[in-house]
């Protein structure tokens, strides 16, 4: 199938893409890598009036270490992460997770930006960066803002952006050197998305230690019981992960009670590995 009919344009800076997302009334969405929003438009499941093009702006590109934060920019890719293209705050974390999406044709195009503001609940970095305590950096209307990612995702496909807004960056805090990160990916042929993740990360050093599931129905769910046992040194086998996800109400199918446990499980173990 192909796409309805819709106008498209390149921004030239941040305020531009912007100024083009609010010019009318209509439907109008940001264009990162295309690797979602092509086949949606293609599916018309998003039939958007003007696509504006912003993955190649200058602002989106960037990455630098601000104080305890590395700043990247919505536009990297996943390929950009995986090859080493930006500084390795967070002990490999990012670079092993960026290995794990899709295939290398979709790396090389699909963004990390592109993938925060999709919001797909089986994508790989709304979980991961959930885990390391990302912030995501917004330019619109208004102005600038910084959200927590955590307050970002509110449900499936469904984020904090007003309708001209942009994802400008992930502000992602530095791991300390000491720190342990774990990351389960459980789908059924490598490289395709998730049916769980299981996300952890546990910097003594910063008191921050996190463990996020992730490839459920809506968006990311802490799992506050399952990081109080990783800070108290606790070994969570399967079962411990199915009890704490039972208490705090997140109940699925039986499969999805199954390998959501062992997702958890297995990146908790795996963090401690070596
Ligand atoms: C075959 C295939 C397999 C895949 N497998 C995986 C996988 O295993 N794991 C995984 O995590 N992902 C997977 N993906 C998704 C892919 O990795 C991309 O991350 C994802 O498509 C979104 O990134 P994008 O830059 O292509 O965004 P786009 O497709 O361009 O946009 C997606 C959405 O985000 C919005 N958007 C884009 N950029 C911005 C911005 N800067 N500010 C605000 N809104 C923006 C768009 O308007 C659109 O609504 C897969 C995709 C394909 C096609």
């Amino acid at each position: 199938m192909k796409p309805a009919r819709f106008d498209y344009a390149r921004a030239g800076d941040v305020a531009d893409a912007i100024r083009l997302l609010g010019s009318s009334d209509g439907f109008n969405k940001p264009l990162g890598g295309g690797m979602s929003l092509g086949p949606m438009m293609n599916l018309r499941l998003a039939q958007p009036d003007l696509v504006v093009e912003v993955r190649r702006l200058d602002a989106l590109k960037a990455v630098a270490e601000e104080g305890d934060c590395l700043v990247v920019g919505a536009g990297i890719t996943h390929a950009e992460i995986e090859d080493g293209k930006i500084p390795d705050t967070t002990n490999g974390m990012m670079r092993f997770v960026a290995g794990q999406i899709a295939y290398r044709a979709v790396r090389n195009r699909g963004t990390v930006g592109g993938s925060i503001a999709h919001a797909d609940p089986a994508a790989d970095w709304p979980t991961a960066l959930r885990a390391l305590g990302a912030e995501v950096a917004i330019d619109g209307p208004d102005g600038a803002r910084v959200v927590a990612l955590s307050d970002f995702q509110l449900a499936a496909f469904t984020v904090a952006l007003e309708p001209a807004d942009i994802v400008t960056a992930l502000r992602i805090p530095k791991l300390s050197p000491g720190a342990r990160w774990g990351y389960y990916k459980i789908c059924r042929k490598p490289g395709e998305f998730a049916d769980s993740i299981g996300a952890v990360v546990h910097d003594p050093d910063r008191g921050y230690t996190s463990v996020v599931l992730g490839a459920t129905d809506g968006a990311p769910l802490d799992v506050p019981a399952l990081a109080d046992a990783v800070r108290d040194g606790k070994d969570v086998e399967i079962d411990d992960a199915k009890a704490a996800l039972a208490a705090q109400g997140a109940v699925f199918d039986d499969y999805g009670n199954q390998i959501h446990a062992v997702a958890l499980s297995r990146a908790i173990k795996g963090a401690f590995a070596s």
